[in-house]
């Protein structure tokens, strides 16, 4: 039997390993989804033959309870409440491994396993109120600035000195239980000092950082119980979710250690001098450059999310290209608010993979674009990354929609996107405002095209 269950392990280890793999492309996205937990399934049966487990009612009960809990959340989400679903899904991760390793402890424990204990517990605690915290300030259910005050590094180091001190002493003194209690509380408070001082804009990076310690969570959880697959697991979601939280700092031009330390996003606005005027068009005219248009780039944004203008977008992509004209989509790796918002939308809509350009392909080809429409997109097309030194956003790749002949911008006003800065493309000789909620705006072209 003991084989048999190290077997089917080994078979989750790979399923996992396949699906994190086939989620990097939105073609093979949902069958990744599919098969990653199909390796879950297998894994948690076999954990639950292993154990010796003498009654399995509480079991069913929790699994039936946690099945409704999490199949509901998930249906109800609205897409743009995601990362604060994943927020919660995190936290939940961390208090798992949190309990996982307090009922592991054993005092005879090996010093080893008393270090995976508390490791467990640390880093789990840690994420259960880091990312409660993240989840507050996204969904602005609790302020979203960033909260700092004076003597903050003083009492954070104290506090990383006391679960320092208590973790080597409860290791040195595992029957006292003190020491295990001391940790467990310095660590809930530290997830929470850790996210105060980061603005609430900076969340989704933060929530990948947090995904990635409930993976650490998990791993030493995994080697507190001894259970092979809960380490592999823990390991996998600890890399994948340090690379994530790296390529999306990459693609804001930051650092990891300027998202956790500098307070950005917090509220904070800059102005950049900007030249021209504003140049408004309406949905006829728009047509009428739209009609005559051989090639057209379409870059959405947040502002396509929030309008759930996907559909219509679709709608139009089609009667542009029976009206004869090519058209593509640029992705730009950080539109929207979650890493791939864009792709999934995209994806829901039934537009083609095949139409999906990502920044770097797209760029080099927007010259000989004559129309590119840029949908409740804002930073993401925002010159000054490369224009202005001065910007915040200064070295941040985007994409170069006003290189393009015409440039259309579907917005509802001429309010900043989520860093909150001026953006010169919406003054530029080749561009027009269209303005409008995005999904009004779509449906007067797509009603003018039929
Ligand atoms: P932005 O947040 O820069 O801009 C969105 C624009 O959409 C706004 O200017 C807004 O203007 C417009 N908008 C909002 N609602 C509507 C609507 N109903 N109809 C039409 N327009 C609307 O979005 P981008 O996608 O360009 O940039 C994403 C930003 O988020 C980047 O700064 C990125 O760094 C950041 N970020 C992204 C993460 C990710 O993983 N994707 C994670 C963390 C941060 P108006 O109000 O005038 O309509």
């Amino acid at each position: 039997m003991d084989t048999l269950i190290q077997f089917a392990y080994v078979v989750s280890g790979a399923l996992f390993i396949f699906g994190l793999k086939q989620l990097g492309s939105p073609a093979t996205a949902r069958r990744g989804n599919m098969i990653s937990s199909l390796g879950m399934l297998l894994a948690v049966v076999s954990a639950l033959l292993d154990q010796g487990i003498v009654e399995y009612q509480w079991i069913v009960v929790g699994v039936l309870v946690g099945a409704i809990i999490g199949g509901a959340a998930a249906r109800m989400v609205q897409m743009t409440a995601m990362p604060e679903m994943v927020a919660l899904f995190n936290g939940s991760g961390g208090m798992a491994s949190l309990l996982v390793g307090w009922a592991a402890l054993n005092t005879d424990a090996a010093t080893f396993t008393l270090v995976t204990i508390i490791l467990s517990i640390l880093i789990g605690g840690v994420t259960f109120t880091g990312s409660l915290v993240a989840y507050g300030k996204l969904s602005e259910k609790i302020g979203s600035g960033a909260v700092l005050f004076s003597g903050q590094q003083v009492v954070n180091s104290l506090i990383v000195l006391g679960i320092l001190a208590g973790s080597v002493m409860f290791c040195l003194e595992p029957a006292n239980h003190l020491w295990l209690y001391l940790v467990i509380v310095l660590s809930l408070i530290f997830g929470v000092m850790a996210v105060i001082p980061i603005g609430g804009a900076d969340m989704p990076v933060v929530i990948s950082l947090l995904n990635s310690y409930s993976g650490l969570a998990a791993c030493a959880a995994g080697f507190a119980v001894n259970n092979n697959i809960l380490i592999v697991a823990g390991a996998l979601v600890g890399a994948s979710g340090i690379i994530l939280t790296q390529i999306m700092c990459k693609a804001m031009n930051r650092s990891l250690s300027n998202v956790l330390f500098s307070g950005f996003g917090s509220g904070k606005t800059e102005t950049t001098a900007v030249e021209g005027e504003i140049k408004p068009i309406s949905v006829e005219d728009a047509y009428y450059v739209l009609e005559a248009a051989s090639t057209v780039a379409i870059i959405p944004g947040y502002g396509m999310a929030v309008a759930q203008a996907q559909h219509v977008v679709k709608e139009l992509s089609v009667l542009l290209e029976a009206n004869g004209a090519e058209v593509n989509f640029g992705i730009h790796p950080v539109a929207g608010r979650m890493p791939g918002h864009m792709n999934v939308l995209l994806a829901e809509a039934d537009v083609p993979y095949d139409q999906l350009l990502e920044m770097d392909e797209i760029n080099p080809r927007m010259e000989g674009v004559d129309v590119a429409i840029v949908i409740g997109a804002n930073d993401v097309v925002n010159p000054a990354a490369r224009e202005n030194e001065g910007s915040p956003i200064y070295g941040m790749p985007v994409i170069n929609v006003d290189q393009a002949r015409t440039v259309f911008v579907l917005k509802r006003s001429m309010a900043s996107g989520f860093a909150g800065i001026e953006n010169p493309l919406f003054y530029k000789d080749n561009t027009r405002m269209l303005f409008g909620d995005a999904k009004e705006s779509i449906g007067g072209l797509v009603r003018e095209f039929s």
